[in-house]
Order: C-alpha cells, then sequence, then structure tokens
C-alpha cells in the first residue's frame, strides 16, 4: 500500500493535485523541476510513497534504488550523466520538505559546501 501525506506539498505534485515540470516518471519515482533552481540543471527526484528523508527511506532498499537510478536516467539526458546528488536531512541541515527528495544539481562547476 503507498503511502501518502495529505499535508505534504510533494505528496501533492505526486498525484497532480500541485502543477509541476515533470521530467521523469516511473511506477515508483518521479522527478520534476525545482520552483527555484540553483544550477541550470535543478531537479528534484522523489520516491511517489511517502518517506521523510533519506534515512527513512533507507528501510525500502528498493525504492531508495529506485530514486538512485531516476536520478541517473535524468542526469544521463540532461547533464551527459555528471550530477551531484544532495539530500538534505533535517531543518539544521536546510531541509525545508520533509519528504525524501534529492538534488539532482548538474551544469555549474560547485565546491562541497554549495547547494
Ligand atoms: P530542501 O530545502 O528541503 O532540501 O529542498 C526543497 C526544495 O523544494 C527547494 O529547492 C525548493 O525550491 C523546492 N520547492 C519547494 N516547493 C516547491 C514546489 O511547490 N514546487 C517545486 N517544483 N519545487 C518546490
Ligand atoms: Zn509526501
Amino acid at each position: 500500500m503507498t503511502t501518502t501525506d495529505p499535508n505534504c506539498i510533494f505528496c501533492k505534485i505526486v498525484s497532480g493535485e500541485i502543477p509541476s515540470t515533470k521530467v521523469y516518471e516511473d511506477a515508483d519515482v518521479v522527478c520534476f523541476k525545482d520552483l527555484e533552481p540553483k544550477a541550470p540543471v535543478h531537479v528534484l527526484a522523489v520516491p511517489k510513497e511517502h518517506y521523510s528523508n533519506i534515512v527513512e527511506l533507507s528501510a525500502n532498499k528498493d525504492l531508495l534504488a529506485a530514486v538512485v537510478k531516476a536520478a541517473g536516467a535524468v542526469a544521463k539526458e540532461q547533464a551527459q550523466g555528471e550530477f551531484r546528488f544532495i539530500f538534505n536531512t533535517g531543518e539544521s541541515a536546510g531541509q525545508s520538505v520533509f519528504h525524501v527528495h534529492g538534488h539532482i544539481l548538474a551544469g555549474t562547476p560547485q565546491s562541497e559546501g554549495d547547494l
């Protein structure tokens, strides 16, 4: 059974209730453009099922792998397969949406401290 949170904006993006520019979708994962891009390629990879962060998601290894695979497919299409993949985890680490999402970032050289 798929878990969703009725108050979660990314669950609403997954369902289509909130519009987004989707660039990838399969049975388990959606990737859509970040509303405020921080790089020429800035796409968010999210599992359709609601997990609050990547540590919680790691309980579902197949779904975690599906998110990584989807990010690779997006990066292959948009950035020759070369990208940064960032999971802010916790408020003090910069997480503002508590539905796990990996930031796919490409097109600009960046240092490790940047997002
Ligand atoms: P976080 O700060 O949690 O790591 O990242 C949340 C990201 O979600 C931010 O980069 C922000 O721009 C993006 N974001 C927040 N709300 C929306 C939205 O409604 N649509 C889209 N496409 N991106 C969003
Ligand atoms: Zn959610």
